[in-house]
Order: structure tokens, then sequence, then C-alpha cells
């Protein structure tokens, strides 16, 4: 009889992944090559061979959050390699932290797999399990269609981390749509720097999965991924003429009924000096003419007060704009000095207390504009999709209007049996100014 046989244990990795859905998705994809190479996880620092510390160098803030996090990593467990988007700055984090192993820049995946090889060898199976990994839970997961911008807006440094637009092949995105939904996910959120512009890189080039052949471009992708029978949720969309073709997909249920544009700003003189994409002044009309196909659209948006320039006009012509636009959800930023941003050569920087106080005039508008629109939904009947469900037979979930993480919650009562990922109808019975409440219909 031949000897039993013996695996050596497979050396464990452990992950701390900061920052956006974009860095999210790069974090899946580095654990998928490393498990491929059949690396196990730890959950833990006292469990990992080595941790891989995932940053964000966007803001100050981010960057501080994510030399804290390195440093705890170092304290923890000592062999620490650093990726994503701070890796650009390696001097620094090498000078704050000397005993990190390795430091990659954003998407380097052979460099920072390269990196976890040598700090802890891989033990080759003919076991390895090939799926791919998500940090999500099963029934959700972010799809990333493309790295990089082509724009330049003066407060951003992604083009200078990340490079200009490279869009993937739409077959690529379509299989792995569909691989997803055939293990269960039932939400794909598409995300990118700028989803509008998919595929411009590639001419729109054609590409072919399974006999059919798919362009690329926003609008058959957006089709394509609905066919999926997920639901389709868009990030990072411009207002470009060509998004008024995505309305009829959504009037067809093809695509959630559901819009995430960083307007940042509606002064045309303010928008002018971010340099942002699309800063037409006909966004307005844009929008009520959307509306006016898919009358239950949701937008949800980022802006950013007390950029240098700004004045009270501008401050208020914000102000009219989110009333008039009627944005279901919004995030606030004050602005912050980027190192390396072209906007930190602007003169006229508004002073700390009048960007704080703008920020809480925003946050008030935007809270009551919420609020009304939360309340409208009371007495409808809404599809609602399963995160989470408690032992006392209640549930949450978020309705098509709402992404994880960033928006609100519908909270369910009596609805015992659940399970996350499904789809159920939902009476709203109350809302306050961020979250649905509800029961079973
Ligand atoms: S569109 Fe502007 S803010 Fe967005 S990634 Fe490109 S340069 Fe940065």
């Amino acid at each position: 009889m031949s000897a039993p046989l013996t695996l050596a244990p497979a050396p464990r990795v452990g992950m701390v992944s900061l920052g956006c859905p974009k860095a999210l998705v790069d974090s899946e994809r580095i654990l998928s090559r490393l498990r491929a190479d059949g690396y196990a996880f730890a959950p833990d620092y006292a469990g990992a061979d080595v941790v891989l510390v995932n940053t964000c160098g966007f803001l100050d803030s981010a960057k501080a959050e994510s030399l804290a996090a390195i440093g705890e990593a170092v304290a923890e467990n000592g062999r620490v390699v650093v990726t994503g988007c701070l890796g650009h700055e390696a001097d620094m984090i090498r000078a704050a932290h000397p005993k990190v192993l390795a430091v990659t820049g954003p998407q380097q995946y052979d460099a920072v797999v390269g990196a976890v090889h040598a700090a802890a060898p891989p033990v080759p199976s003919p076991y390895t399990d090939l799926a791919a990994v998500k940090l999500t839970p099963p029934h959700y997961a972010y799809v990333k269609i493309s790295e990089g911008c082509n724009h330049r807006c003066r407060f951003c440094i992604i083009p200078s981390l990340r490079g200009d637009l490279a869009s993937r092949p739409a077959a690529a995105v379509v299989r792995e749509a569909h691989e997803l939904v055939a293990r269960g996910t039932r939400e794909l959120l598409v995300v990118s720097q700028d989803t509008s512009a998919y595929g411009v890189d590639l001419g729109h080039a054609v590409s072919a999965w399974r006999g059919r052949e798919y362009r690329a471009h926003i609008t058959d992708l957006a089709r394509a991924l609905g066919e999926t029978g997920a639901w389709v949720r868009l990030h990072y969309i411009y207002p470009y003429p060509h998004v008024d073709a995505l309305m009829p997909l959504m009037a067809d249920g093809l695509v959630l009924p559901y819009l995430d544009i960083p307007f940042q700003h509606a002064s045309p003189p303010v928008l002018k000096a971010m340099r942002r994409p699309a800063n037409e002044a006909k966004v307005l009309e844009r929008i009520a003419r959307w509306r006016s196909v898919v009358p239950d659209l949701a937008l949800r948006s980022t802006f950013i007060v007390g950029f240098p320039g700004e004045t009270e006009v501008d401050f208020q012509y914000l102000l009219d704009w989110l009333e008039a636009a009627q944005i279901d959800r919004a995030g606030c930023f004050k602005y912050e000095a980027v190192a390396g941003a072209a906007a930190n050569d602007l003169p006229g920087a508004v002073p700390e207390a009048v960007k704080e106080d703008r920020w809480h005039r925003f946050m008030a508008a935007q809270a009551r504009i919420s609020a009304a629109r939360l309340a409208a939904k009371v007495g409808r009947t809404l599809e609602v999709i399963i995160d989470a469900v408690d032992d006392a037979g209640g549930a949450s979930g978020r309705s098509k209007y709402d992404a994880p993480e960033i928006d609100g919650e519908v909270h369910l009562r009596d609805c015992s049996g659940l399970k996350p990922g499904d789809i159920v109808p939902v009476l709203v019975e109350d809302a306050d100014e961020v979250d649905l409440f509800g029961v079973p219909a």
C-alpha cells in the first residue's frame, strides 16, 4: 500500500484592505492569485505568516489611516508587505516603518504576489482551489470594468497613481459576471474611475464569449450584465449625453434605477476650476429628462465644499441646485489639499471655518431632501435584497435605490425564514433621514 499523501501546511496570508471599492477589487484579485498559488488566509495577525496591507493614498486623512494600519501590522506580526495607492510613496512608508518587507503600487499584481512569495514561499499542491476570492458577502460583488482615468480633475491624483483609462474587454467582464451569478451573486456593482467612458480606449472593440459578441461600450455592457438576471448597479457615471441611452435599460428592468454620479459641485466657475468632465450647465435638464423616462431614478453623489475660489454665491448656487436636482443621497467633503494635486496651486483658499460652516449647511439641506424623498416611499411596496438577518425575526436589506455601505438600509420586522441574498417585496411603513422600515408584503 502506498503511503498516504501528506501535504505541508499552506502558508497563511493576512489582509488589511483599506480604501474604496476599487481598492477592494484589487485586494480580491491579489488574494485570488495567492489562493491559486496555494496560500491559505489568516483571520488575524497571529495566525499569518505574512500580512498584506492594501493602502489608500487619496487624502491626507486616508494616508494617515494607511500608515497607522501598516504600523499596527508591523507591531502585531512583523512580516508586512504594503501595496495599493500609497505604495507610490515608498520612501515615505519606509521612513515611517523601516521594517516593511516590500512596497508595491496599485495594480502591481505580479510585484505584490512576488513579494508574498519571497516572504512566505508557497507549497505546491495538486488540490489548490482555483475559485476567485471575494471580500464582499456572497450575494453581491463589485465588478471592476476599467482602471485609470483620462480626465485631469485638479483635486485628484488618481490619473498619476493609476494612469490613463484602460478598459477590460467586454467579454471578460460578461464572463466574470456570469461566473459570479452562477455562484449565487444577486447584485453586481459596476465600478471604475469613469464608468461612462468604458471602452473609449479600446475604440469600443468587440470581443466574444460563448459564441456571442460584446461591444466595449457602457450601454451594451450594462445590457449584457442585466441579462444575467442579477441586479446591476452603476457607480461613477458622468452625465454625458450617451448616458441617456441607459434610461431605457432601467425602464425595462435590466439595470437598477440608480446612478452614482460624483458631481462634486454645481456652480459653473467652480466646476471649471476643478476641470470636471461633463460640466455643462444643462445637467438639471438632463436629470429631468432621465426622470421622465425613469420616474423613480435614484441619484447618489458626492460633493466638495470649500474648493479654492468657491464664493458664497457659488455655494448658494450649489444649495439651490441640490434642491432642484433632488439628489437622493449625497456625501460631502471639505476640500483638502492632496500632495501632488494641481489644485494646490490655485489662489483663493477658503478658510477652514467657512468650509466647516458650508459643510454643515450642505448636510442640513441634503438631510431634508433625503428625508422627503424617503418619506415619499412610505406606503409603497418595494423589492428589497436581504443583507443580514438577526435571531429575533428581523432583517436588514436594501431597495433598488440603495447601494451597500454608502446608502441607507431597509429594516424589516416579522420576517423569519429569510436569508441574505433573498429578494422580497416589502411594504414600507416608516422612514427617517437615512433608512426605511417595513414588513414583508
Ligand atoms: S474623473 Fe476626475 S476625479 Fe475622477 S478619477 Fe478622473 S481625474 Fe480623478
